[in-house]
């Protein structure tokens, strides 16, 4: 499963990421006024929401072992 980090000192709770995350895997938290990783089962590392944030808080790094190499 890919992992998804999230600085909270550097994010601006722009919203951009979640709104650029076609799959929902990002929500917000209204009361903290951030993102919140809710279903990361689901993201297929398109980078948009790292592509999205302005301060580059959000990280997604791929989980690499999982891929099924021999379908390339
Ligand atoms: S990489 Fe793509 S699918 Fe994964 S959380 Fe970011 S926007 Fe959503
Ligand atoms: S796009 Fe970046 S700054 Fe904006 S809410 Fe998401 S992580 Fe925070």
């Amino acid at each position: 499963m890919n992992r998804i980090e999230i600085d909270f000192q550097s994010c601006e709770g722009c919203r951009r990421c979640v709104k650029a995350c076609f799959v929902n895997v990002l929500s917000w938290d209204r009361e903290a006024c951030r993102p919140v990783v809710a279903h990361v089962e689901d993201c297929v590392h398109c980078n948009l929401c790292e592509l999205s944030c302005p301060s580059g808080s959000i990280e997604v790094m791929p989980d690499f072992a999982s891929l099924d190499w021999t379908a390339f």
